[in-house]
């Protein structure tokens, strides 16, 4: 379930499944990336400050994500990563973010091993499946088990607002008999991106999931929403401490 919680008086997204965990997801009230709103780049600078400030940590790791199903492995002493939709680390203490606005932000984590991933699925994602492609690298990279993962899928733009073309409609849903993940209204489509990703981490054994009810489209009073804001927008974060084991 989940629950906005304070962070030293900023207000964020946690999960119960995580809750004694560093793994929450930020709101306007916490910007870190302010994209093109170049009228919050003083506030997020001084958000991430504090981020670092109160997580204990010198530096904050994070991509250029490009809508690709990339995803790179977190190196010591490497803090920036192209060309990246996703990031799993083994490092303790290292301080993961990733940067949203209606993408599906998920945030896998085995708290029995330490190993965490965040993973950035907006349609294009979705549709390479980079969260299943995320939980198998972690699986086979470290012989982690499934049922060790905790997956949280946060907030996005929900089924209510990700209308589609049926250009659209036919990359993402590949088997249209799946009517769970869709509906269609006259030459439209309404797709449940969050639900798809979910169906993806179950398929490679993931069993402990929380899905976030929240559209951040209906709640950009607190959400960043690329589609209600029309591309002028900043970013909410998944956030990502690897806990020491
Ligand atoms: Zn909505």
């Amino acid at each position: 379930m989940f629950y906005f919680d304070d962070f030293y008086g900023k207000k964020i997204l946690k999960s119960t499944k995580l809750k004694d965990f560093d793994c929450f997801f930020t709101t306007r009230n916490f910007v870190l990336t302010p994209s093109n709103r170049t009228d919050l780049e003083k506030e997020a600078e001084g958000n991430r400050i504090f981020l670092k400030n109160k997580l204990n940590c010198d530096n904050i790791i994070t991509a250029k994500q490009i809508h690709s199903s990339n995803i790179s492995i977190v190196e010591q002493g490497k803090f920036h990563y192209e060309d990246t939709d996703a990031l799993i680390s083994d490092i303790p203490d290292s301080l993961m973010i990733l940067n949203f606005a209606d993408c599906v932000p998920i945030i896998l984590y085995d708290k029995k091993n330490s190993i965490a991933a965040i993973v950035h699925a907006g349609w294009r994602g979705t549709e390479k499946e980079i969260a299943k492609k995320t939980s198998v690298l972690m699986q086979e990279k470290y012989g982690i088990k499934p049922e060790d993962i905790t997956a949280l899928i946060g907030p996005s733009i929900g089924k209510c607002c990700f209308e589609t073309n049926e250009d659209v409609f036919d990359i993402i849903i590949k088997d249209k008999s799946k009517t769970e993940l869709y509906t269609r209204e006259k030459d439209k489509y309404h797709i449940d991106l969050k639900l798809i990703n979910k169906h993806q981490l179950t398929k490679t054994g993931i069993i402990d999931v929380d899905i976030c009810d929240y559209c951040t489209c209906c709640m950009s009073d607190i959400f960043f929403s690329y589609r209600k804001e029309n591309g002028i927008t900043a970013r909410h974060s998944a956030v990502v401490k690897i806990k020491r084991g």
